[in-house]
């Protein structure tokens, strides 16, 4: 494949697995081996120097500790579901975010995991039974497809969106244009049929008739991927009660300042972060709670 000259640059992070090992306990393993730290922003992520290469680490092995990207574990802890509950993740497989959901909810409530590709609910099952969570429902289906009325779904009360993206954040995509197939075109359609079922599938997370939180995430940074799906559901969201939370408020790098809002969203930048990443958060204020206080 191509060379990749600002992988070296990029720290490397691991997220304990809660379910089956204490953050303490980790650092002290992997302390062994190499200079590890305590993520600042996100709880149970461990840092690591850039190289430091755990794929074949016992921890990683056992299913004690994943390797899981700093975007990607914000998404899980800024969706903050309580153990009780019970969670929809979208668009599920591999899994990564779901066992992070899994280990946030300390192994109770119930998770609800929709796939739709059949080779990938294989690696969703297989990620789950590494984690050792037993809470975890598998769906094989199309989440668009899932009636928001149906009584099993009665109980859902957040749902964690992570679909399909362009995965234009990443190290990989960004040196697509170095391949000779590259075309401009290309990209601007296939960003469009991405945009179309991102904005489809959060308009249906949104209309749970139980769901307070959905939290939507991509690895893209493209703002038709990311602001404009937020502001593309506005409506829908504000006349549902739901208005746009601050994920990690500490956290500098916001939404583009093209929608109403933006200052709520969360973005990581390819330069600064080493990795691109978006994050909204929609949360419905309780009326009564309103009135009561
Ligand atoms: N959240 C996953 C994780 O952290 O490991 C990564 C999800 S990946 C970005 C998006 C997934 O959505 C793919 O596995 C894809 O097959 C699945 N998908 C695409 N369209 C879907 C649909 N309509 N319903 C359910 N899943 C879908």
């Amino acid at each position: 494949g191509l060379s990749q000259p600002n992988v070296p640059l990029k720290p490397r992070y691991v997220r304990v697995n809660t379910l089956k090992m204490d953050v303490d306990s980790a650092v002290q393993e992997l302390g062994k081996l190499y200079k590890v730290q305590k993520d600042e922003t996100v709880p149970d992520l461990l840092v690591m120097p850039p190289g430091s290469d755990l794929h074949a680490h016992h921890l990683v092995k056992n299913g004690r500790i994943f390797l899981q990207g700093k975007g990607s574990a914000m998404v899980a802890a800024a969706l903050q579901p309580e153990p009780s509950w019970e969670v929809i993740d979208a668009c599920s497989a591999p899994g990564n975010k779901t066992i992070n959901l899994a280990a946030l909810m300390k192994g109770q409530g119930k998770i609800i995991a929709c796939e739709l590709n059949e080779e990938r609910v294989k690696r969703l099952e297989q990620t789950i039974k590494l984690s050792g969570a037993t809470n975890i429902e598998v769906v094989h289906g199309d989440f668009l497809g899932l009636n928001p009325e149906d009584p099993s779904f009665a109980k859902v009360r957040a749902i964690l969106l992570d679909p399909s993206c362009s995965g234009s954040g990443t190290i990989s995509d960004r040196l697509d244009h170095l391949l000779p197939s590259h075309s401009a075109v290309y990209d601007s359609i296939r960003l469009h049929k991405l945009a179309v079922f991102q904005k489809k599938a959060l308009a249906h997370a949104l209309s749970f008739p139980q769901v307070e939180r959905v939290v939507y995430s991509t690895c893209s940074i493209h703002q038709i991927e990311n602001e404009d799906v937020v502001s593309s559901v506005l409506p829908l969201a504000s006349s549902l009660g739901f208005e746009l939370a601050t994920p990690f408020p500490q956290w500098q790098r916001r939404g583009l300042p093209v929608c109403e809002g933006s200052e709520h969203l969360l973005r990581m930048d390819p330069e600064e972060d080493k990795e691109g990443f978006f994050i909204a958060l929609f949360t419905k204020t309780n009326k009564l709670d309103d009135l009561e206080s």
